[in-house]
Parts: structure tokens; C-alpha cells; sequence
């Protein structure tokens, strides 16, 4: 099974990812966690993509694409996988069709999360995260058991650098003008499902699910 989350930040792509990839068994890919992690590795990738994330702005489609092509021929993608914030642009989307349809493959379900705007700058600007294993809290809507630590893994929690006031004013500009054509690119090849994201994140992973066993 070979899925797409979409949906502006904030929507809650990462919060559904890690749920439905353990559910699944599927690999999660997300492109935002690919660049913070050579960012913090100071790798040239994260020197360069850094010039861009920081400022709230898109990474360049070529770097963005060849890091999606080169782990989509990873082995462990061959039962299918979760692609989450990826692609943002119709170029990576186009570009994706061609990766995918070269190794004889394709897209099966598209899942937009929709949240309205002024909810995205509080999920964003209270959003945590774990610094061991990635885990995402918020300090209102999805609070962990101790302030600060993982519940998963005792890691400690903390706050990514754009996702300040200002810097998020950008990204949601970025996804308007960049990103949301993209849904009639996939509701034109009539793969794209919507979701109401702003329901509790249980009902939200149960409407997916059942999406993706084809039940609704
Ligand atoms: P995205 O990956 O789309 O940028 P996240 O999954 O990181 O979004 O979610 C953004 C913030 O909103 C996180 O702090 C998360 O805990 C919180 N969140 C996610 N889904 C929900 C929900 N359904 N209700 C309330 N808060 C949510
Ligand atoms: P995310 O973790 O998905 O919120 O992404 C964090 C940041 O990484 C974005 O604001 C962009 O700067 C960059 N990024 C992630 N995915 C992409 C993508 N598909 N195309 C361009 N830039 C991206």
C-alpha cells in the first residue's frame, strides 16, 4: 500500500503517520524529518537545506527529490509506504509518478487533512517533540504524562526552531501558493480522500483507517 499524507502543517500528517505506519508495517517517510536530521548531523544536504527550513521557505525540488528517489528503492519500501510532507510541489509530484511508474508502481491513496488556518498556528506553535524517537506531543492538545519527557521513551521533549509565530506565517503561505494546487492534481487522477482533522486524533487515525482497508 503506497500512501501520501498532505495537508498544511500542523494538520496532524506526523501525529496519523506513526500510528498508521505501526498499524500497517509500512515505512514512514517524511521529508521534514529527513532535513532536521542532517541539519542536526551538519551533513552538506543539512547545510544546504537549512538556508531554506529555517527561513519557513521550501527546500529546492531537485534535493527534495533525490532524497524521496533514492529511499524509495530501499527494500523495505517494496510493500508499500507512508509518504508524509512529501510531495509539496506539483514538479516533486510529477516527479514522483515517474519514480514510482519506472519500478512499476503507483500512488493508492491520498489522505488530505484539513484544519482550518487559525487552528494551525496554536497546533504549531504548542507542538513537541521527542528528541530520542521522534514521538509528537502538544502542550494543550496532546500533552505527555510529565511535562517534558517522552512517554514513549523517557526522551526529553523540545520545541523545532520554525515553529515560531513568524516562521509559521511563511510555511502556510508556501503551502497556499505551492502545495494546495496539488490537490486538484490528485483529485483530477480521483485519489485524493478527505479527512476532517480537527476531530480528537483517535477518531482522526480510525477515519483513515478505515479509508485505507477500503471500508468507507
Ligand atoms: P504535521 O505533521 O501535519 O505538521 P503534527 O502531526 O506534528 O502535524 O501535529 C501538529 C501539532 O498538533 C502537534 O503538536 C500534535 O500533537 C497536535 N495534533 C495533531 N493532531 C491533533 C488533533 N487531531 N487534535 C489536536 N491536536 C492535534
Ligand atoms: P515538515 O517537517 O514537513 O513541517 O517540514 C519542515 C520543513 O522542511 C519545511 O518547512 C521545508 O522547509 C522542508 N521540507 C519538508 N518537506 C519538503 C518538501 N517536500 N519540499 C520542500 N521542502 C520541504
Amino acid at each position: 500500500m503506497n500512501v501520501i499524507f498532505m495537508g498544511p502543517p500542523g494538520a496532524g500528517k506526523g501525529t496519523q503517520a506513526e500510528r498508521i505506519v505501526s498499524e500497517f508495517g509500512i515505512p514512514h517517510i517524511s521529508t521534514g524529518d529527513a532535513f532536521r536530521s542532517a541539519m542536526s548531523q551538519g551533513t552538506p544536504l543539512g547545510v544546504e537545506a537549512k538556508k531554506f527550513v529555517d527561513q519557513g521557505l521550501l527546500v529546492p525540488d531537485e534535493i527534495t527529490i533525490g532524497i524521496v528517489r533514492d529511499r524509495l528503492a530501499h527494500d523495505d519500501c517494496k510493500r508499500g509506504f507512508l509518504l508524509d510532507g512529501f510531495p509539496r510541489t506539483i514538479s516533486q509530484a510529477e516527479a514522483l509518478d515517474e519514480i514510482l511508474s519506472a519500478s512499476g508502481r503507483g500512488i493508492d491513496h491520498v489522505i488530505n487533512l484539513t484544519v482550518d488556518r487559525g487552528l494551525l498556528l496554536a497546533r504549531l506553535t504548542g507542538r513537541r517533540i521527542c528528541k530520542s524517537c521522534g514521538s509528537t506531543y502538544h502542550v494543550l492538545f496532546n500533552q505527555p504524562k510529565a511535562e517534558g519527557v517522552c512517554d514513549k521513551c523517557g526522551g526529553s521533549l523540545y520545541q523545532r526552531s520554525d515553529d515560531t509565530e513568524e516562521k509559521v506565517g511563511t510555511r502556510l503561505d508556501e503551502y497556499v501558493s505551492k502545495t494546495a494546487p496539488l490537490l486538484a492534481f490528485y483529485s483530477e487522477q480521483g485519489k485524493l480522500r478527505e479527512v476532517d482533522g480537527e476531530q480528537e486524533i483517535e477518531a482522526v487515525t480510525g477515519q483513515i483507517d478505515s479509508l485505507l482497508r477500503g471500508q468507507a
